[in-house]
Formats: C-alpha cells, structure tokens, sequence
C-alpha cells in the first residue's frame, strides 16, 4: 500500500523536555493465576461475544527501517485512564484486537495523580454533560457491582469507598447556593440533603466552618484509588493477549502516523520500534498531548484543525499515617466549582508566562484513601508541561486545608516530610469545559477522546463506551453531540 510518514514533533515532554524510554512491549501470553474474569466483571450493560476470531493479529519485520510492525483492528496512543477503559470496552464488547501505545506507561499521565472522587454533588443537573456523568456513574457502580458478585472486593480492587460527598460553604450566601443545589439534586432524582452547623458536628466532627457554614451532602457518592482501578483494568485487558487480541507496547513514543496516499486514511502508528497497522481505527487518547499529536497529523491535509487542549497542572498532598485527622466523608469547598470552570485569559500561553492568579488556585478538596492516607488537593495552574513539585503550591494546599480543619494547623508540613508524597499531574483542559469524542473530520478511521481535565476518572467508562458506540456504529447510550470535534474544527 502507498502510503506517506507524517512525523510528529514530540508529544510527550516533561519539563519541555522528550524523555528517553527503553521499549518495553507485551504480547501477555497466559492468565495470571489470581486473574478476576474481565467478562464478569464488565458492566450487566456491556455484552460479551463470545465468537473466535479469525486471526487478526500478525507481525512482520519493515526490512528498509528494521522495525517490527504488527496489525491490529483498534490503535490506542495513550494509556492513562481514557485509553485503557476504550481498550477494556472494545475488549469486552467487541471481537476486535486492541493494541495500546504509551510513551511511558499507564500512571505517568494526569491519572496517576487523580485524587479519585467520582461525585456528583458539584454537578448541575441538566446541563450539557449531565447525561455522561449520569451514565458513567453507573457503569462504575455496576463494575464495583460485578466484582463484589465475583466474590472479590471492590475496595482492594478499585479502592472503591462509598463515603459520600460533601460540597461546603463557610458563609450564609455560599449556604444558599448550597440549599439551591441540593433543591436541583432532589429534582433531578438524586439522594441529597443540606446540613447546618449543628449537623456537621456529628456528621464530620473535624470539620469547622462557623455557626453560617453548612454543607450539600449525596450520600451515594463514591470514590476509587486511580492506581488500584489501573492495574485492574490492565489485568483484565491483558487476560485477551492469550487470544492475540491484546498487545501493549509502552515506552515507546508515537512519533509519526502513516496515510494511504491512495485514500487518505491514517494506516499505522509508527512509534519508535514498531509500526502499527489498523484495519478499523486509529483513537488518540493522550489526554493533554493529544493537541499536537492531532495538529501535526492535519497538518498536510486541507483540514484546519486546532484542538485547543491544554496542560492544567495539580498538586496533591498525600500523607501516610496521620492520626490527627479522621474524615468520613469525601469533602470539597464550593470555590471549587467557580476554580474548575475558570476560562483562560486571552493572554494565557502555554509557555506560563501570562500565569496568574486567574489562571492560578487552590481549593480544598480533602479525601482518605483506603488505606488511611489522607488525600489533600487541589491546585490549579498553567504553566505548561512543567511537572516539577512547587514547594509554595503544597503550602498553599497545607494552609487552605487548615482553614477547614484547624487542627490541622497544629502540625506543620515539614514535621509531615518523611510520611509524604506529592503528586503531580497535567489535566487535559479544553477552553469549552467538554471533552471531544469523535471521530476527525475526512479521515474516518481516526478518532479522538481527550480533554477530560478534572474529570477524567469520572468520565472514563461512559467515554469508552461512547467512543466504542462512534466506532461500532452502535446505537448510544448517551447522545454523542456535545462532545464533538464539529465545535472546535474549523474546515
Ligand atoms: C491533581 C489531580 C487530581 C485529579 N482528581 C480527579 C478526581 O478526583 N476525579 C476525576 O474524575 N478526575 C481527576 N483528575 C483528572 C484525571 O486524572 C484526568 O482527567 C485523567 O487522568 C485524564 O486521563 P487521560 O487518559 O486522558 O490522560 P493521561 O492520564 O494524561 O494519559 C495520557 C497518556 O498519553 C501518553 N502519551 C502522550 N504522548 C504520547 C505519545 N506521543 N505516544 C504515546 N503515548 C503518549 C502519556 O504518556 C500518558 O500516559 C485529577 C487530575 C489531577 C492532576
């Protein structure tokens, strides 16, 4: 087949810079002794076909570059929390083979720094994504579900915790937007209440917000451990590499994408030791480096394409063994809200050098993971690919924190230096606030789901679905329209 290279500028950079990785690539062979059937434990939505496949997987040597090259049905760049669940959703929900390409692997994205709340006390009914929110809830509820049915725990496997929510508010006009928000709640079908003070001491008695403060509280909400819920999804995807239908190759970047000059297709991923052909389609899904992935791939054609995502960074504080606070639910303030859905200045680059305080904030978010630590967050900022830990951005999380829980001010973070850990994660934010999941105009075998920001984990299993849905020609679940590529490309 004729075809052309289209090469990427790199992608992936850390501190603008393109790390070097060895190449690590895994056709799994054999199930792992403790492995948890991903068929069972898929969603009572998702059906498995059972039908053997013709083989569809075969590898060969490129004898002018020297590399290997490998054909699947479906090509994922990008393994963070998106690609995983869309190669677990064709996985379980189609016969077709998956392989899935990361320049590092799984947690080195924005999911690795995921705090876990999968809530919708912060959600307005009615609006735009509701449906999706709505719909992946309930794919997460029915996993965690078919675990349990499977005689597994939800909380080893995903660090599901049904803790419920809280939304806080520490003045009387913050606590009449909470009374409104949990009026919208209750009318959208929801279980939410509002709590006083007076309610809060026994509910969450570490909690101090002053005799006006009070709290919008769901009880059904939950939260998983990003890692754990990870490493599940991966176990379960590679229990189908017996059948040749999964493969992995991490540490290896995607650097070009080759088209058919006959048809204009994309045909294959070249990444830096394979290069990897699809029969049916190519999804990037590389959260905030899907923005020059996909311009370099338009770039020849007569496509205009500007897929405006950005790198959001964040910090968490995570501290082990903290005897000092207990909490017993998942808590965050209502400035978070306003935070998450501040628009860019115009004068906002990617480069940082217009951040301010626009573009900069942290609000209290406070969670125990399953194994006790205490999960402090959030920061918001943009300032590029930079990764790097700011020492002042975990004191501002430290101190934002202690207005909310004094006694919190009792310890200072440099006695915490020993039992902590900072992680940082680049969200992928789009200016519209929407993730886009489409496929790219004139190019049909191409796809995109990114964009998530502080969302991702929320959103990841009715994103799967619904790409799986575009792909498949399948009827949707939930309707498609307000994540398309038609509002952002301009043609
Ligand atoms: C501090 C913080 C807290 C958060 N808390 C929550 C929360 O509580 N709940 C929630 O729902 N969401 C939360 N999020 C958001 C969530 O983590 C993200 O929306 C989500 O992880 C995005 O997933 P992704 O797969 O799109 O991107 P990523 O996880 O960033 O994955 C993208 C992958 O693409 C790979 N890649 C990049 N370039 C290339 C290339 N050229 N070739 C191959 N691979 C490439 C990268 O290596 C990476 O692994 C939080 C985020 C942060 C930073």
């Amino acid at each position: 087949m004729a075809s052309t290279t289209l090469t990427l500028t790199p992608a992936l950079k850390i501190n603008g810079v393109v790390p070097r990785f060895g190449s690590k690539f895994h056709f799994y062979g054999g199930i792992p002794t403790d492995y948890t059937n991903p068929i069972l434990s898929c969603s009572s939505s998702i059906k498995h076909r059972n039908n053997r496949l013709k083989p569809v997987c075969s590898a060969g040597l490129n004898r002018s570059s020297g590399l290997s090259s490998h054909t699947f049905d479906v090509v994922i760049i990008g393994a963070g929390i998106i690609g995983l669940t869309i190669a677990r959703q064709f996985l379980l929900g189609s016969n077709l083979s998956v392989a899935i390409v990361d320049a590092a692997a799984p947690c080195a994205g924005a999911t690795g720094a995921g705090q876990g709340y999968i809530w919708k006390v912060h959600r307005d009914p009615g609006t735009e994504k509701w449906e999706l929110v709505m719909r992946s809830h309930q794919l997460w509820e029915a996993l965690a579900e078919s675990i349990h049915n499977q005689g597994l725990d939800p909380v080893q496997t995903l660090g599901w915790k049904k803790t419920g929510s809280m939304l806080v508010g520490r003045t009387a006009n913050e606590c009449s937007a909470l009374k409104s928000r949990v009026e919208q709640l209750l009318e959208a079908g929801l279980e939410a209440s509002f709590l006083s003070h007076d309610d809060l001491q026994s509910e969450e008695p570490a909690l101090m917000l002053g005799s006006e403060g009070g709290a919008a509280f769901v009880p059904d909400d939950y939260q998983i451990d990003a890692r754990r819920t990870v490493a599940f999804i991966e176990k379960g995807n590679r229990y189908f590499a017996a059948e040749g239908r999964y493969a992995e190759f991490y540490y290896e970047q995607a650097t070009s994408l080759l088209r058919s000059e006959c048809s204009g297709e994309v045909v294959a991923v070249q990444t830096s030791k394979n290069t990897l052909y699809s029969k049916k389609a190519i999804i990037v899904a590389a959260g905030c480096w899907s923005g020059s992935m996909l311009h370099d791939l338009i770039s020849n054609s007569e496509i205009e394409l500007d897929f405006p995502v950005k790198p959001r960074k964040g910090h968490l504080l995570v501290i082990e063994n903290f005897k000092s606070l207990n909490l017993n639910h998942g808590l965050m303030e209502l400035g978070y809200v306003n935070h998450k859905s501040a628009t860019l200045s115009s004068s906002t680059s990617d480069s940082g050098s217009a951040y301010d305080a626009h573009t900069s904030s942290v609000s209290m978010t406070a969670t125990m993971d399953m194994s006790g630590r205490l999960v402090l967050g959030s920061s918001r900022q943009l300032v590029g690919f930079n990764t790097e830990i700011d020492e002042s951005v975990i004191t501002q999380i430290w101190e934002r924190a202690g207005e909310f829980f004094p006694i919190l001010k009792q310890v200072s973070l440099k006695e915490l230096n020993k039992s902590r850990e900072v992680r940082v994660g680049l969200r992928p934010y789009m200016p519209d606030g929407k993730p886009v999941i489409d496929h790219v105009p004139r190019i049909s075998n191409m796809f995109v789901a990114a964009g998530h920001e502080g969302e991702g984990l929320t959103l990841a299993l009715g994103t799967a679905e619904m790409i799986a849905n575009i792909v498949l020609s399948n009827p949707q679940k939930v309707d498609p329209a307000p994540y398309s590529m038609n509002t952002i490309i301009a043609v």
